[in-house]
């Protein structure tokens, strides 16, 4: 597979055990660990060298220490989603932000944060829900995610239908380049872009381009009342007709998924037919009004509501199976929302029964392996069918990202697929931003 990096850096050869000398010798013992089994496991290396840094100004020297010595770096944060993406060429040092956890600034009245990059997600909401606030991001993923991992792989969940990605909530960034440097870009307070809003670029740029150290965020009221509606079908066609009526609504589900009864989320509801849940967030008395409403959509249609507690402990257990290292494979496909039935039924004529889940106001469908579906195939038969999938998302002006694969797979099929005319324009930014390839090299689009 073509790899933009390769030829542009050359390291010294070294061991781990020297890099992690040299990094305890200038910051102290617990700033670097050689690291085995799963802990930041990056691909099929044995072990690894691991460095903490503390704070950004820590982490700027420990870049400018490996950009000296050409080291190629692996921006992490928690760690627990290195397998993203393309396998990295040869790299020689993890930089992981997991130390670098306090929230610097939260003004409540103001409804904004700043917040180091190894802040988990999870955990500044527990906080911000003291003031009734959150930052209104639900990505797939374990509770360990920081803010700066989630940024830089645009990860968002079911709430987008309602609240957007990433995008949507990060005001400004400090970063530091591979070279140490440490820029600013956006602020602290929500109105203060004029023109290009650059910190907008490290969103879903996968540690490519600069290591994320601070955050700022708008935050969001936190909803006083929580409810979800189940509609259910033998057929997927009927409730993607309810989606195009709640759509066209004055409807406003906070998400909105649809759910395969071959898929391992099923099993948390009917588990025999095709599931429409609906997530409602907002004042008792909205939400009343907002589930009468959806009922009246959807009549002719079961329906069940979860209120409370077992609403919040569906989307949970929802979340967790996302995630459950039981796929091998994960598969993540667009098409145009209005598309969805059509593109369901594609999907269905090509490899029936699938195990999908979609985000059914966003277009994004996702599939997951079992033992009687991707995962039970032989390798070529895999490809084959990968390739197929692929094939059918972009006849409908979509894509096809593999989350997930075993790495027999991944070494022979492009797991993010074709970028189309940004690409150039991508390798632009990347030469500006890292002209020595130092940073992820090769996990990215386009080899970068
Ligand atoms: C099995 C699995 C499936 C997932 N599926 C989805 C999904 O379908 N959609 C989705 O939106 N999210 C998904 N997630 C992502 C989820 O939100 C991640 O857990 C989270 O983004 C990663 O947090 P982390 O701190 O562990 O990042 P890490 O695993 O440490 O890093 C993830 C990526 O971000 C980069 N990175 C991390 N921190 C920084 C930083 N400070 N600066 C620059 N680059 C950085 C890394 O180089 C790496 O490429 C999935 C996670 C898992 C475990």
């Amino acid at each position: 597979m073509e790899n933009y990096q390769s030829e542009t850096a050359r390291p010294r050869a070294i061991s781990l055990e020297t890099i992690i000398y040299r990094l305890r010798e200038m910051f102290g013992e617990d700033r670097a660990e050689l690291a085995s089994g799963g802990h930041f496991c990056v691909g099929d290396e044995r072990e690894r060298a691991v460095a903490f840094p503390s704070n950004i100004e820590e982490l700027s020297e420990m870049m400018r220490l490996a950009s000296g010595e050409g080291w190629r770096v692996i921006p992490a944060g928690a760690g627990t989603w290195l397998e993203m993406g393309a396998r990295p060429t040869r790299f020689e040092l993890v930089v992981s932000t997991a130390k670098m956890n306090r929230a610097l600034e939260y003004e409540p009245a103001d409804l904004t944060a700043t917040v180091e990059a190894g802040t988990r997600l999870a955990a500044f909401n527990r906080k911000a829900a003291e003031d009734r606030q959150f930052i209104p991001l639900d990505p797939f993923g374990d509770e360990r995610s920081t803010v700066g991992g989630v940024i830089a792989t645009a990860s968002a969940g079911p709430l987008r239908c309602a609240y957007g990605t990433p995008r949507d909530w990060l005001i400004g960034v400090a970063v530091v380049h591979a070279d140490g440097r440490i820029t600013r870009a956006g602020g602290k307070v929500v109105k203060n872009v004029a023109g290009y809003d650059l910190c907008k670029l490290y969103v879903g740029s996968f540690g490519t381009l600069a290591v994320i150290a601070e955050a700022s965020f708008k935050l969001r009221a936190l909803p006083s009342c929580e409810k979800t509606a189940v509609f259910y079908s033998r057929d997927a066609e009927s409730l993607c007709s309810l989606v195009a009526r709640i759509t066209d609504s004055d409807v406003q589900p906070a998400a909105m998924e649809l759910i395969s009864p071959y898929d391992e989320a099923s099993t948390l509801l009917d588990a025999e037919h095709f599931a429409l849940a609906l997530r409602f967030l907002n004042d008792a008395e909205t939400i009343d009004w907002q589930l009468e409403e959806a009922a009246r959509l959807g009549s002719g249609l079961r329906n069940a509501t979860l209120g409370g507690s077992d609403a919040g402990e569906f989307w949970r257990a929802y979340q967790e199976s996302e995630t459950s290292p039981r796929a091998e494979f994960i598969l993540k496909l667009s098409a145009l929302p209005a598309d969805l039935n059509a593109f369901i039924a594609d999907i269905n004529r090509a490899t029936p029964r699938p195990p999908l889940r979609a985000h059914a106001a966003n277009g994004v469908v996702r599939l997951r392996g079992d033992d009687r579906w991707l995962d039970g195939l032989k390798t070529e038969e895999r490809l084959n069918k990968l390739a197929e999938i692929r094939r059918l998302a972009q006849a409908r002006g979509g894509q096809m990202l593999i989350l997930r694969a075993p790495d027999e797979i991944k070494s022979q099929i492009d797991v993010w697929g074709e970028v189309g005319p940004g690409r150039g324009l991508m390798r632009a930014l990347k030469e500006k931003f890292d002209p020595e390839a130092l940073l992820n090299p090769g996990r990215f689009v386009a080899g970068i």
